[in-house]
């Protein structure tokens, strides 16, 4: 037999693909499942994007290779949009990638090897610890459980850190939990990362336009405007524009590194598609009056899914103001028994969960939280209400569960 590298044999499938693809299956076996496991966003971008895209069709750019590091219209579109933002880049500091995962591999493959560590809290996006993994980083998770509203503290950013941290990586709104970091808590982390000059930090802003209540997005270099030369911003079009599968996103930060981040991109996927690029430049550089309606509707989503789990004893959901998803600490059901099975952990509760009840969610263990589910709320609001009340009914037939309450 011929060999196949190592790094091959060691890389980790994506937990949230394969429930996502057992739902699938059991849909296509006839079944009436409930999908809350993936983060898709169930809303189709604004016709702005359509218009450009087609309009790129027409004029064919595509037939030619285009720069690896995006076209100029995106470059400005994306640049701009920073601005408005708060933060100030020039098109030589950013380019496109094939979606957030490719900004972020990159990025991985710039700053680790031979073991280096990338320090993170958990829960975290369940693809970091495969990525980091695969490029030859090591992971370090600093665990941040639902009594501390899932959020990093200084004391643990500052006690995780040593030598070998190369890489600080901060997802704020977070996919899991849905929480949104406050100006304090995030200056409070900057304090820590201003002592550090030897630590990279990739911010994965990704739900940035995603936060509901009034609540405002509070970044690390608004905070600390002096770790510029040392932090990379990362966004997609994935989620608020709802266009995951044009994979387009973006990465900004110093330019010398953006520069031979471009090479990479040049020396593996070259461009990405045109007409992509295109459509992300309409969204980016577009009215963005549409979030209004997209926020509207998850905020109410949101509520649904949030009063439904405060009816049901012994959960614990620490409130998300951002992105799509719910995050409740299930661990007072381990030891319980639903139908004959023993919860043992939160793999077993949802593999149940989508066995006997038809409702697809995320154990919490994929996110680095053993103790929790993830619920993703970006779905129809008769599928919400139908799913969530067979978790409720499901809850309520454990026997012998509720061992932190009782
Ligand atoms: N970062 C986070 C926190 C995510 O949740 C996701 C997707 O779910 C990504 C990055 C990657 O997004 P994409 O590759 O679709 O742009």
């Amino acid at each position: 037999m011929p060999q196949i590298a190592n790094r091959l044999t060691t890389f980790e499938p994506s937990t949230i693909v394969e429930i996502a693809n057992r739902v699938n299956d059991m849909k296509k076996n006839g079944e009436d499942v409930v999908n809350f496991s993936i983060g898709i966003p169930n809303f189709t971008p604004p016709a702005h994007v359509y218009e450009a895209a087609r309009q790129s069709l027409k004029d064919d750019m595509s037939v030619k290779y285009l720069p690896s590091r995006g076209i100029p219209e995106l470059l400005d579109a994306w640049t701009a949009r920073l601005g408005k933002d708060g933060f100030d880049y020039t098109t030589d500091e950013v380019c496109v990638s094939l979606g957030g995962k490719n900004a972020l591999f990159n990025l991985f493959l710039a700053f680790l090897e031979d073991g280096g560590e990338a320090i993170f809290p958990a829960p975290f996006w369940s693809s970091y610890t495969g990525m980091i993994k695969f490029v030859g980083g090591n992971s370090k998770i600093i665990r941040c459980g639902a009594d501390q509203d899932y959020k990093l503290r200084p004391e643990q950013l500052e006690e995780a850190i040593t030598d070998k941290t190369r890489v600080f990586l901060f997802n704020n709104p977070n996919n899991p939990t849905g929480m949104v970091y406050t100006e304090e808590e995030v200056a409070a982390l900057g304090d820590v990362l201003v002592k550090h000059p030897d630590i990279w930090i990739l911010s994965d802003d990704i739900y940035d336009k995603l936060i509901y209540d009034g609540e405002k997005f509070h970044h690390l270099l608004h905070t600390h405007p002096e770790l510029k030369d040392r932090t990379f911003i990362m966004q997609s079009v994935s989620k608020a524009y709802g266009m995951p599968g044009w994979r387009v996103g973006m990465t900004a930060g110093p330019k010398e590194i953006i520069t031979k981040l471009t090479k990479v991109a040049g020396q593996s996927f070259m461009n990405v598609p045109g007409v992509a690029q295109v459509a992300a430049s309409a969204a980016f550089g577009g009215s963005h009056e549409f979030l209004k309606e997209v926020k509207s509707s998850f905020v109410h989503k949101r509520d649904l899914v949030m009063d439904a789990l405060e009816e049901i004893p012994g959960i614990v959901c620490p409130f998300p103001h951002g992105a799509f998803y719910a995050f409740p600490d299930v661990s007072a059901y381990f030891g319980g028994v639903y139908n004959g099975t023993t919860i043992d952990n939160s793999e077993t509760l949802c593999k149940l969960l989508l066995e006997e009840t038809k409702v697809g969610t995320v154990p919490g263990s994929a996110f680095g939280e053993p103790n929790a589910l993830r619920i993703s709320y970006a779905c129809s609001e008769k599928q919400l209400k139908v799913g969530m009340e067979r978790i409720a009914k499901f809850f309520s037939q454990i026997e012998g569960g509720l061992q932190k309450t009782a």
